[in-house]
Parts: structure tokens; sequence; C-alpha cells
């Protein structure tokens, strides 16, 4: 018999966990934070964190109740976004903390006291003397995101949470072979997200985003441009550069966690920032940066905010927090849709009406979604044909649409496809 355990992730999107039990021993993977959650209470994403307990935190729902799984043997972790590993230095598991080279560097900026084991790809690690562990690469938001393969007397357990499928990323390939060696051997369970299963057909490529930003700038002709992203979406960041290079202008980046991903990206060989690119972390230093800038038409900015945070680079420029005034003609390229949370919808809908207050001219929406869509989820789970299916990663409705598409592929309510809440479990 084995045991999947909800831990966290199985109510909302956010604070992912799920223990896999064989035997005595149980892996938990993935260790979450719910971010929309966290900023809800504290903007800063630090007071809250440092000054809670953990079971204020778990009662606000910000972090997993690691506590439910006993035994457990090893942390996996699947990729580097901080609903799946930013509750690390809350729970501080003791147990060797697995996954690849680049998620692990991510990792210990959050948590320097953890064991970890860093792998790559397709090359099992043995975990114990019964289970081992595989990470096969896949395309999502963030490089080098996995499926991970947990190998067990009982059979594989797969957990694919979180991709999509894009065939012409420039930095990621999702390693089919790799994900057919498994389908041919004993795909025993698929633990998989859900977050866009109701999205129609299939989630366009970053390939997309390429060409839309490359529309956009060609219809900028002055006054300063203004662009933000998620600082974890390296491929996005890159081709942003890649435009701001192709523009002339000189590219200042500005923000912490800017400045945190860029510098490992750049150690990894997977960003080339554009010579004359500057970076600039602290507060007083972007201030400084923005104080030297003369003609605007001369500068691209990337800064942090694309929800709109209120302590982002754009929203204290947006509320002239920084003293640089924006102007008629200034145009901001937003390179994220907004997460729909009530709090980000309250940001976005703040910063968006700061920015025209000013006469900025807005390109919103120039983004392709991280997660697959439905055509995605149906094509990944007839290339894997596990025996059970367990949907994790999103509201009851969201995996409900799972649930849904798995019936339509011939799988059975309560039989093989098992809903879970968090704190419940399901055993085969
Ligand atoms: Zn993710």
């Amino acid at each position: 018999m084995m045991k999947i355990t909800a831990v966290g992730g199985y109510k909302a999107v956010g604070r992912n966990m799920t223990g896999v039990s064989v035997g005595k021993e149980t892996v938990a993977i993935d260790n979450g934070i719910r971010l929309d959650t966290l900023q809800m209470y504290d903007p800063d994403e630090v007071d809250v964190l440092a000054e809670k307990t953990v079971d204020e935190l778990i009662s606000m729902e910000i972090i997993p109740d690691m506590r439910r799984l006993k035994n457990v043997s090893a942390q996996v972790l699947s990729h580097g976004h901080l609903d799946h590993i930013g509750a690390l230095s809350i729970n501080r598991p003791r147990v060797p903390i697995i996954s690849t080279h680049y998620t692990v560097d991510l990792c210990r900026k959050e948590y320097k006291e953890g064991n970890y084991y860093s792998m790559g790809y397709a090359e099992p690690h043995e975990i114990s003397r019964d289970v081992s562990v595989e990470f096969f690469e896949v395309t999502h938001s963030i490089p080098f995101s996995s499926i991970v393969v947990l190998h067990t007397p009982e059979g594989d357990v797969i957990y694919a949470s979180d991709f999509r499928l894009d065939n012409h990323s420039q930095i990621a390939k999702t390693d089919y072979k790799g994900l057919r060696r498994i389908a041919s051997g004993n795909p025993r369970a698929l633990i998989v997200e859900s977050t866009r299963v109701w999205d129609e057909g299939k989630t366009s490529s970053e390939s997309v985003v390429r060409s839309k930003l490359s529309d956009v700038m060609e219809f900028i002709d002055s006054g300063l441009i203004i662009a933000t992203t998620f600082s974890t979406h390296v491929e996005r960041i890159q081709a942003i550069l890649d435009e701001a290079e192709k523009s002339g202008r000189t590219p200042l980046i500005l923000g912490r966690s800017f400045s945190r991903q860029i510098s490992i990206a750049e150690k990894f060989g997977i960003l080339h920032l554009p010579p004359n690119a500057q970076v600039y972390a602290t507060g007083k230093a972007v201030k400084r940066a923005l104080s030297e800038i003369r003609n605007r038409d001369d500068y691209f900015l990337l800064v942090t905010g694309h929800q709109g945070e209120p302590e982002s680079v754009i929203s204290k420029i947006a509320d002239g927090r920084l003293q640089f005034k924006l102007k008629k003609g200034d145009s901001a390229i937003l390179c994220a849709n907004t997460i729909p949370s009530p709090l980000n919808v309250a940001t976005r809908y703040i910063l968006e009406t700061r920015l025209k207050s000013r006469g900025v001219r807005i390109f919103d929406n120039v983004h392709v979604s991280g997660h697959a869509a439905r055509e995605d989820h149906r094509y990944l789970l007839n290339l894997l044909k596990p025996d059970h299916i367990v949907p994790c990663h999103g509201s009851l409705e969201m995996r409900t649409g799972y649930a849904s598409l798995a019936l339509e592929e011939g799988y059975e309510m309560n039989k093989n496809i098992h809903l879970l809440v968090n704190g419940g479990e399901t055993e085969f």
C-alpha cells in the first residue's frame, strides 16, 4: 500500500506540500508559502514570518502543517517558486533536502542551515533502501523546474507541479523521452497541479511573449520605458533585456529580488545581461540611479512590482516616494497578468490608476501563463497513464476541473481519481 497525504495546496493556490508514504517511510514534496495571504498581513513579507509562531502561520493559512507527516526521510523540492520552497525557513526540515542544483541555490537563500543535496536530471538518487528520487526536466516559468519521480517498491509516484509544455523555450526542454521511460514502467500515481485546467486549449509558448514584446517596443519611440515582470522568470527577463539592448537604451535593473535572482541565473549561464546594463538592489542605490537620469529617451527600467506590491520599485516610483517623476509620454510595459487574488487585483488597480494619472501609457498583460491548460494536461496524462490521480495545487474548483478531465479519459471518481482536502489522505 501507498499513502498520499494532502498537507498544503489542497484548498487554495499556494503553500504546497504533499506526503508520499510507503512502508514506514514518508517523503515530503515541496514546502511552500501562500504569498497573497502573507502580503495581506505584511507588504514587506518579512516581519510576519519572523514574528509569528509556526502555529499562528499555519492557522493564518500561510504555511503547510508539516507536523502531519510522520517518519519523514527526505524533503524533495520540485522548483524554486516561493509557493513551493518559501516555508522551508519556518518548517526547518532536518532531513536531507533534495532538488536540482539551481533550486537548491535558491533554497539556501531562504533557509541557510538546511542539509542540502543537489543533483542533475534523470539520475536516480537513493533516499533509503526502498525509495529513490529522480528529477525530469520540464518547462515552467522558472529555470530548472522538475517533474519529480519517486521510485518505490509499490511503483512510481510522479509529481508534476508546476509545469507547462513549451516546446519553443530557449532555456528549458521537457524530457518527454524520460517521461516515456517512466510510463513504460510502473506509474502508480500522478500528483498533478490544477491551477488552469479549466482553460481550454494549450498554454502558449514563451516565444509568444517575445513577439508581443517586440511589437510593443516598435510602437514606442520616445519617453522613458519602465517594464516589470516576475523576478524568477529568467527567460522573460532575458527577452526584456534583449529588447532593451535592441532599442539602444541603457537598461537599469532596479530592486532587491531582481538583483538576487540575476546573480544566480548568471552563475548558471542562463542569463546574459547587455554590456551596458546596471543593477541596483538597495533603496538608496535605486534612488541615486534614478536621480542621474537626464534624457528619458535613453533609458529602459526593469523594476520589481508586477502585482503593484506597495513596497516594490514601480509602486514607489508611481507614488513619488523615490523623488523621481513619471511624465506624460512615458510607457509602462507590464509583463505579467494580475494574479487573481483580491489583494493583487486591488494593488494592481492602485498602481495602474497612479501611472495613468501621470500620463503614462500602459501596455498590460505582455504575458503567457507558466501553467498548463487543459490540453497540456490531457497530453501529459495520456503520456504517463498512471493507475491513480491526485490533483493538487488548487482550489476545490480547480482540482474538480482536473477530475473532470480524468473522467473524460476513462478514470473513475473515488476509484482512481482522489480529491483531497488539506489534512486528508488516501491509500491505494
Ligand atoms: Zn511554480
